[in-house]
């Protein structure tokens, strides 16, 4: 009788910040990721370093290059007390303080630079390298058969700042493919590079996208987000008590919910998921037994299901009694913020007037001044999105009244409802958010 081999799709599990944020959660990572499925580990920086990089840019930027090295040398004891409590050979520990001089003097040596945009860049990315090459250091000490492979020599985007899938599958697959029998591949999150090869990133946060771009482009059977909370909560664990983890999430819902402000997932994460038709496991590396959610294209359970705030929105309105019903208007209005490369999030629309949010503010005055020739132009900023997700909300009996009743003494300035089957989004001012949030779990949940 002949025996097939049915070789499993390998998989793709990220860890954030918190989850390599010190030696002891290094080595719970390396424990997690040791066992013998084909899997591309993706690693964030440790927690803090991004934001310390982001600084030590600043102070670089700003010519103060005293306090720039101050934090560099600071930055530097905290990687090299980690080093001491990670390895226990004179061997891994000889080679992970060789790693980091090179990569602090890097850092020190932007003093002397001409600081621009790049330099920065390069800075910021400096805290995958260093996370990656700890967790690959470590794994060779105690014997885990790994190999470190560069994201930059993968993960490019294009002129349009956006990931450029194509290459990135091409490249993907030629850089693992140098190195027949690995198992375990660790590779870095957050960065990439520029159409002009300069080293670039995903934007804060990036991590979790670049999980799923290279889960799509190794067409993986799953993609792990590991991080320090037991899956999707249902509010925003930050500002409201008791909330709970949901079992599982439509790619719909769950991409709503991270673009609309759920901080657990990178805004772009669900994209490419969805496109490949790959499960987000979302899990927890404090509590790895917990189930977590499972992001999927199936949808379980009707009705609402979890809520989102998204901050430093900007509301437009355009009050044009003449010309709002004469058709073309709206495309005019739709033209300006094309020009001005600047999406619009929300929109409502009155008889004389139509409402709109936007969370990029770059081009706000030029959209302003040719907003004006349309009509009264009046602008609320401060404000934040507050986004209800589930199931089919709209055929859900009774939704609508909860979420009214439960805002009853929260100003709304917008609502949107009917984009989508499982989505309504309200506008409210952000001094308001907290406490719509607390109302909104307790009267839904
Ligand atoms: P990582 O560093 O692993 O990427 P993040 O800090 O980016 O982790 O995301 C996890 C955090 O997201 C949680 O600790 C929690 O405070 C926050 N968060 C915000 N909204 C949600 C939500 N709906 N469900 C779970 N966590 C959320
Ligand atoms: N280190 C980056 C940041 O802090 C990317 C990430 O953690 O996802 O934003
Ligand atoms: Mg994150």
């Amino acid at each position: 009788m002949r025996r097939f081999l049915i070789k499993l799709r390998m998989i793709v599990m990220k860890f954030g910040g918190t989850s390599v944020g010190s030696a002891e959660r290094i080595k719970a990572v390396a424990n997690l990721i040791s066992d013998d499925r084909e899997k591309i580990v993706v690693l964030s920086a440790m927690s803090g370093t991004t934001n310390t990089l982001v600084q030590i840019a600043r102070l670089f930027g700003e010519n103060r290059q005293t306090e720039a090295i101050v934090e560099i040398d600071k930055l530097e004891t905290k990687y090299l007390e980690t080093l001491s409590a990670l390895y226990s050979t004179e061997e891994a520990t000889n080679k992970g303080k060789n790693m980091l001089k090179s990569h602090f003097d890097l850092l020190r040596g932007f003093s002397s630079a001409t600081f621009s945009d790049c330099n920065e860049r390069t800075i910021l990315a400096q805290g995958e390298l260093l996370s990656t090459a700890l967790m690959q250091i470590y794994c060779e000490e105690q014997n885990i058969a790994s190999k470190l492979v560069p994201a930059l020599n993968f993960m490019r985007t294009d002129q349009n700042g956006e990931p450029d899938s194509a290459y990135i599958k091409e490249q993907l697959h030629k850089e693992l493919g140098k190195y027949s029998g690995v198992k375990l591949f660790i590779t870095q999150g957050f960065i990439c590079r520029n159409p002009a090869g300069e080293i670039d990133n995903l934007k804060r946060g990036g991590s979790d996208y670049s999980a799923s771009l290279m889960g799509q482009a190794a067409a993986a059977a799953e993609i792990q987000i590991w991080t320090d909370i037991d899956g999707f909560h249902n509010n925003d664990p930050r500002y409201v008590k008791n909330t709970r983890a949901i079992r599982e999430l439509s790619f719909d819902e769950a991409g709503e919910l991270a673009y609309f402000g759920a901080k657990i997932l990178h805004p772009a994460t669900v994209w490419p998921a969805r496109e490949s038709n790959i499960p987000l496991l979302l899990k927890n590396t404090m509590n790895p037994d917990a189930q977590g959610t499972l992001i999927s294209s199936h949808t379980k359970g009707e009705g609402i299901k979890a809520v989102a705030a998204k901050d430093c929105i900007t509301a437009i309105k355009i009050k044009s009694g003449r010309m709002l019903m004469a058709y073309g208007f709206l495309r005019k209005v739709f033209e300006i913020f094309e020009t001005h490369q600047t999406p619009i999030d929300m929109i409502t629309t009155s008889e004389i007037a139509v409402s709109l949010t936007i969370d990029n503010t770059a081009h706000l005055d030029e959209i302003v001044t040719e907003l004006k020739h349309y009509g009264y132009v009046e602008i609320d900023r401060d404000m934040t999105i507050i986004c209800i997700v589930g199931n089919n909300i709209m055929s859900c009996k009774g939704s609508i009244s909860k979420i009214f009743t439960a805002l009853d003494d929260v100003p709304v300035r917008m609502v949107s409802y009917g984009g989508s089957r499982h989505n309504i989004s309200i506008l409210t001012d952000n001094i308001h958010k907290d406490e719509a949030l607390n109302r909104l779990s307790e009267y839904l949940f």
